[in-house]
């Protein structure tokens, strides 16, 4: 599999000032990570262990607060690596909607409330293509019509759609310029269960037709197993399991993972599942050793003192718990 987005040793903090005194956020910290092309890629994980920050890092969208304090990110782009972070803020901006589209948490931001639908599609269209601007309708439509949305939702304005159209329209308007690679915040999150089908199906139809690759974010784990080829999981700012979906689901390898699995909802429970106990650290002073000591029936000494390498246990799938060797 080719390699479009590599990570290595990413580690990028917040930094934070309050009367004085800094606070330091180890939202990701010491990530490596590679992504090929044409698969869709998940990053699950509890809320707060770093998967947007994640995101925004892939992303070289490092503002303030947040800080990139060591590691290396390079995007393939013709073959050839390129190191995004170092590139200028008109270079990157020319990579956004042609090769890179950001799908944020609550994207309903995107669309401007004042404005039609078309107009938003216009504008994009307008900056970014060289074509004569009648096309541009005809562009939009066939666009819609290929995800299968009805083009009237054109004509309308953002408060006028429902909350899971407005999401699948942003996503059309996000993959209007055929990116290469899409990076999604939890899309799904805050619609109904129907709402949710629809935008998953919608995101499977993109990566289809467009033969792109998919990084998405979101801590429901059913949704992982519905939409993504490969996955990793976070916890306390680091990756602990990373593999091919279904394998991971078959055989989590990890405890935490194990237990994120155990919690999801199955068809005829009549009960809650059981939930993973304690709730997850801080990122400020973050436990020493394996970070999911405090919460893992199966921590030891030594997992309080040290932390256990990540380890290719098969071909493909790693996790980083003493339990596995190492
Ligand atoms: Fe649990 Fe130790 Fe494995 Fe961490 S290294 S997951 S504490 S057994
Ligand atoms: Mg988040």
């Amino acid at each position: 599999m080719e390699t479009l987005v590599e990570g290595k040793n990413l580690k990028a903090y917040y930094v934070l000032e309050f009367w004085g005194k800094k606070r330091t956020i180890r939202a990701v910290d010491n990530v490596s990570l590679k992504i090929f092309s044409g698969e869709i890629y998940g990053i699950a994980g509890e809320s707060g262990c770093g998967k947007s920050t994640l995101l925004k890092t892939l992303l070289a969208n490092l503002e303030p607060p947040l800080r990139l304090f060591g590691g290396e990110l390079n995007y393939w782009l013709d073959s050839k690596p390129v190191n995004v972070v170092s590139l200028k803020e008109e270079e990157r901006r020319r990579l956004k909607w042609r090769f890179i589209s950001y799908i944020p948490q609550g994207s309903m931001h995107v669309l401007n409330p004042v404005k039609r639908i078309r107009d938003t599609f216009m504008e994009i269209l307008k900056s970014h293509v060289r074509r004569q601007k009648e096309t541009f309708l005809e562009m939009a439509i066939e666009h819609l019509k290929a995800l299968g949305l009805p083009s009237r939702v054109l004509d309308m304005f953002p408060h006028q759609l429902s909350g899971g159209m407005r999401q699948r329209v942003t996503i059309a308007l996000a993959t209007l310029l055929k990116p290469r690679i899409i990076l999604a915040d939890e899309p799904t999150t805050a619609l109904d269960v129907v709402a949710q089908r629809a935008v998953i199906q919608l995101i499977k139809k993109i990566q289809k037709e467009l033969k792109n690759t998919i990084v998405l974010v979101t801590h429901d784990m059913g949704i992982h197993a519905q939409v993504t080829t490969r996955m990793a999981i976070m916890y306390a700012g680091k990756i602990v399991e990373e593999g091919p979906t279904l394998e991971i689901f078959k055989e989590p390898l990890h405890p935490y993972t194990r237990y994120l699995i155990q919690s999801l909802p199955r068809v005829g429970d009549k009960q809650l599942r059981e939930g993973i106990p304690g709730s997850p650290p801080s990122l400020v002073s973050p436990p020493s050793g394996c970070r999911f000591h405090p919460r893992c029936p199966h921590a030891t000494q030594r997992c309080e003192e040290e932390e256990p390498v990540f380890l290719e246990v098969n071909p493909g799938h790693r996790a980083a718990c003493f339990l596995l060797g190492g």
